[in-house]
């Protein structure tokens, strides 16, 4: 036995290392902290992306024991300062994520806690606020309360969940999986096709429907393939909308949608990963209408509300289609089962152990409110209009005019095609990385894509990425 006893005090005295004092506490956090202030108030001065992709070798793990000093100067040399950075307003490509400072608290608070909130049973606070959200949610989409909601890791999972509930309502398996027909459009963001691949769906009919000029399902084509479908004897079962698309912004006409998928019987999906909150300024409500008709709907507050990267919701009215493939059990879960009144959040996410990821958003909102998230919305919104005129005087053409803050750009070149001379504007832009833009083909033509949905996206990153751009034409002008 004392060998045993010992061995427990040498072991001790090594792992004792995980639980700092609390003066090393106090100490690593101000260094931490330091680092951030550092870091945001640097923000407006550094670039929105470099192209630097090299030397990640003092990554490596084991090479010796490092400090906190030692692994923030790593962390600013070899993370922070290479590639895209999402935290810059500058980062207007993809669509960006925000990175609040509040939910940077939130998530402290809920990893030094570490709230266990998979189960009702082990954290009853911490489920209630993720319902509390979820029933903040249902109620801005105007869905019923009794649906049932989680919060997830991003948009990509939330659809998963939603497809899910989809797939086992219609009970979709076996021989009917190759006469199924989900119709989508060519826009639907790809995690979509994704999900159905990952849920066995593989071998179901996708039917792409037709898009009008502002990239929008045409609903007569939808019609009218679905009557084709039935009359060929395939069994039509899911619609997907999109409440802003990824490449464009676009809206589809999600009334009309919600009409024909009634009236055939079909599930409903509509993903608003991106687009969804914008339906809390008021003059853009109109845009939504129809929203609330759907069966499932998806939303990303670290999109649309700012957050940073790790926060996605779905709302899904029919609850037994979702639990029927998520609520399972197991012996060992039997006390945690116990509690019959409040939905587990196990029982709607193929997650069990999760983050506390409510806290988030929950604390942001309480000590915020909603009208800076608004504003900001807004702020947005008004912030593309002007990007877009601006672009105009300088020479550029610009897409249809967007739904909401996607929108895209070209440059009509006329000594050479214009998707070549696209092409290495777009590069030249990336060299120099001050804002960052991206890029997608529309009808064949190349375009440069703006998305603006940062918080930390004002009218000065505006006039300084149109500055980038007179910049970069001159110099290709000047190659040419
Ligand atoms: C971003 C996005 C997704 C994917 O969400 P993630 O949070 O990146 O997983 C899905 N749909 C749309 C419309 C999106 O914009």
């Amino acid at each position: 036995m004392n060998h045993i006893l010992k061995r427990i005090n040498e072991l001790h005295a090594i792992s004792e290392a995980l639980e700092p004092s609390n003066l090393e506490r106090v100490n690593y956090i101000e260094q931490v902290s330091s680092y951030a202030n550092n870091f945001i108030d640097g923000l407006e001065q550094t670039k929105a992306y470099s192209a630097d992709q090299e030397n990640l070798k003092s990554l490596k793990l084991f090479t010796g024991k490092k400090s906190l000093p030692e692994i923030l100067k790593i962390y600013n040399n070899e993370i922070a300062s290479k590639g895209i950075k999402p935290a810059s307003g500058g980062h207007i490509g993809y669509i960006p994520g925000g990175g609040i400072y509040s939910s940077g608290i939130a998530d402290f608070l809920a990893d030094i806690t570490n709230e266990y909130v998979g189960m009702h049973f082990s954290s009853p606070g911490g489920v209630a606020v993720e319902q509390v959200l979820l029933d903040w949610m249902k109620d801005i989409f105007s869905f019923p309360i009794n649906a049932v909601g989680n919060l997830t890791s991003g948009g990509s999972i939330a659809n998963l969940i939603a497809m899910t509930a989809a797939r086992d309502k219609y009970q979709i398996k076996n021989e009917v999986i190759s006469k199924s027909v989900v119709y989508l459009s060519h826009q639907v963001h790809h995690c979509i096709q994704k999900a159905l691949k990952i849920i066995g769906l593989e071998d179901v009919i996708i039917n792409y429907l037709e898009l009008d000029d502002y990239s929008k399902i045409n609903i007569r084509d939808l019609k009218s393939k679905i009557a084709l479908d039935k009359e060929n004897g395939l069994v039509p079962f899911l619609i997907v909308a999109s409440a802003g698309t990824t490449d464009t912004g676009a809206i589809d006409p999600l009334n009309a949608i919600g009409v024909v998928a009634k009236e055939n019987n079909l599930w409903y999906h509509v993903d608003a990963a991106y687009g969804g909150f914008f339906i809390l300024i008021d003059h853009l409500k109109h845009k939504f209408i129809g929203i609330e008709m759907a069966d499932s709907l998806v939303v990303d507050p670290h999109k649309g509300l700012f957050l940073p990267y790790g926060l996605g919701a779905v709302l899904v009215k029919d609850e037994k289609a979702v639990f029927h493939s998520h609520m399972l059990s197991a012996n060992y879960m039997q006390d945690a089962r116990t509690q019959v009144t409040a939905i587990n959040p196990a029982d709607v996410s193929p997650e069990l152990s999760k983050h506390f990821r409510g806290l988030r958003l929950w604390l942001p909102l309480q000590l915020h409110g909603i009208e800076p998230f608004i504003a900001c919305l807004e702020e947005k919104i008004l912030l593309t209009k002007y990007f877009r005129e601006q672009l105009v005087t300088i020479g550029f053409r610009v897409g249809p005019e967007p739904d909401l803050s996607v929108s895209y750009f070209w440059y009509p070149s006329s000594n050479q095609s214009s998707n070549k001379f696209n092409q290495s504007l777009l590069k030249e832009l990336h060299k120099d990385g001050e804002i960052f833009f991206s890029s997608t083909v529309i009808k064949e033509k190349f375009v440069i894509r703006m998305a603006l949905l940062s918080f930390r996206t004002k009218l000065i990153t505006i006039d300084k990425a149109l500055e980038m751009l007179k910049r970069a034409l001159e110099k290709i002008n000047l190659k040419n």
